[in-house]
């Protein structure tokens, strides 16, 4: 071969290694502009086009799936409160967390804002799915989160929706998992499984709804009672009636499952009439066997309007039970949903002589700034507070402050779900007045709750004073 020969040859391999090269370059920005597309770019997780594109194969070869969607609980505030760049910062940490947790077994992506999604492939069953978003919330509760220095406690609510029987395709998932999730955060139960019965957007929820009516004829309806005691323990003081409904088919259904859906009717109402009646009725059936207590229904938002005064008086007077006796807790949302309506109702209640307490404080964004002028006697601290209040300083922080601020104002604090002798023991020391919890008892039917108090030696002897 010629010198010549050769200097071309050398040329023109030349450019076609250029040539190559380009092409690769090409490639590689094509794939990097796709993978960056299907990429969240704050965590690094996959977004919703990723979990698509790993949904929609498995869906559509008709193999299961499972989606857990979770929702982090109160994290607003942390923007709110520490910018923007913190709350960013705990979602990495948040995203990091839950990759490592679900490991090889699903995909994790982030969805947007503090949603997270997972995607399962081929699970063994709703079970599975239920035991990691358990895993989820436990790995999040131990997850050591720091904004900047400050040390930070989350949790999340996770809903579940299984492919075939809660939906077909993604999106329908995704809006199943999606209603889970917001039942699972009302309910404050972590987790929950969708159910079409009580899907608001499902004839399954109109139909629970028409059958409610039944119920409250049928005596489908039950409350049961939970005690509340003394700080020490030593004395029971009242009582707090739950409603449960015994479903001839679906069993026993908590509030959780049915309350929202009918606070969204009329029907809400009648549930209340009903709930004041029955549980007064109950009271003063204990008193007349020697269970002497106060006795507090729960009175959801909607019906604390001046109808409840009516309501109120009906129920005294059917069960000749004084007013002192009757204690109606509301919540703080129903104080912020109308502040001026709900002080004028509250201060008639108060001049009947009813006491009112205000559940779930520290749940929502109430502060006791919200209760001034709100002539309230007591003061319901929340469960999430209250559960690990021995592991956690800074729970005992905000429970020590509430507590003390209460008592300034005047009012009665009661913790609610105490459930460790621990918690009950850091309570008293602290100085708060009621105790209430599965430590002590769980709500119970009337037949049981009446055998708990006698088992306890708690229910006094017959003093039978009328109204
Ligand atoms: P709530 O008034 O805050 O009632 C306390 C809830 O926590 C009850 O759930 C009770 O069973 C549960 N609980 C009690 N002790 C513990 C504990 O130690 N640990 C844990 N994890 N939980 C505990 P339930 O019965 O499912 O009621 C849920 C909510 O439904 C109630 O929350 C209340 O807001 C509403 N509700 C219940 N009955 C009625 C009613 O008759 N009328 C209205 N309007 N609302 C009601
Ligand atoms: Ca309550
Ligand atoms: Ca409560």
């Amino acid at each position: 071969m010629s010198a010549a020969s050769i200097a071309w040859t050398i040329a023109v391999l030349e450019t076609l290694l250029a040539a190559a090269a380009l092409l690769v370059l090409c490639l590689r920005r094509d794939r990097d502009r796709a993978e960056l597309a299907r990429t969240d770019p704050l965590t690094g997780l996959g977004n919703r086009r990723a979990l698509a594109e790993s949904a929609d194969p498995v869906l559509a070869a008709g193999r299961g799936a499972g989606l857990l969607l979770l929702d982090l609980d109160g994290f607003k505030d942390v923007n709110d409160t520490l910018g923007h760049t913190a709350g960013d910062d705990v979602l990495v940490q948040v995203a990091r967390l839950l990759s490592a947790t679900v490991g090889g077994r699903g995909r994790v992506t982030r969805l947007g804002g503090d949603e997270f999604a997972v995607l399962v492939a081929d699970p063994a069953g709703a079970q599975e799915l239920e035991v990691l978003a358990k895993r989820l919330l436990a790995a999040l509760a131990v997850g050591g989160f720091h904004a900047g220095t400050v040390p930070l406690d989350l949790s999340g609510s996770i809903g579940i929706a299984l492919a075939g029987q809660d939906g077909r395709d993604l999106g329908q998932l995704l809006q199943r998992a999606d209603v889970a999730m917001y039942a699972a955060k009302r309910a404050r139960c972590g987790v929950l499984r969708y159910d079409a019965a009580t899907d608001p957007h499902s004839a399954g929820g109109l139909e629970l709804l028409g059958q409610l009516r039944q119920a409250m004829e049928d005596d489908q309806l039950v409350l049961h009672y939970q005690p509340k005691v003394s700080g020490d323990g030593a004395r029971l003081l009242g009582f707090e009636a739950l409603v449960r409904w015994e479903h001839p088919r679906r069993g026993l259904l908590l509030p959780a499952e049915f309350l929202p859906h009918v606070e969204r009717t009329h029907l809400i109402h009648a549930l209340t009439r009903w709930t004041m009646i029955t549980a007064l009725r109950q009271a003063a059936t204990w008193r007349a066997q020697g269970l002497c207590t106060s006795m507090a229904v729960n009175v959801s938002a909607v019906s604390l309007d001046e109808g409840l005064l009516g309501v109120v008086e009906e129920a005294l007077a059917l069960a000749r039970w004084k007013p002192q006796d009757l204690v109606l807790e509301i919540t703080e949302t129903a104080v912020i949903a109308d502040p001026a309506g709900a002080r004028r109702t509250v201060a008639r209640l108060r001049e009947r002589g009813v006491r009112v307490a205000v559940d779930d404080f520290g749940a929502g964004s109430t502060s006791l700034g919200h209760l001034r002028g709100l002539a309230v006697h007591e003061l319901k601290i929340d469960r999430q507070f209250v559960a690990e209040l021995a592991a956690h300083p800074e729970d005992e922080v905000i429970v020590s402050t509430v507590i003390a601020l209460a008592h300034r104002l005047g009012l009665v604090v009661v913790a609610e779900g105490v459930e460790t002798v621990a918690a009950a023991d850091r309570l008293c020391a602290l100085g708060c007045d009621e105790l209430q919890g599965y430590f002590f008892a769980r709500p119970l039917p009337a037949g049981a709750a009446l055998a708990w108090a006698r088992s306890e030696g708690l229910a006094q002897p017959a003093v039978v004073e009328l109204a």
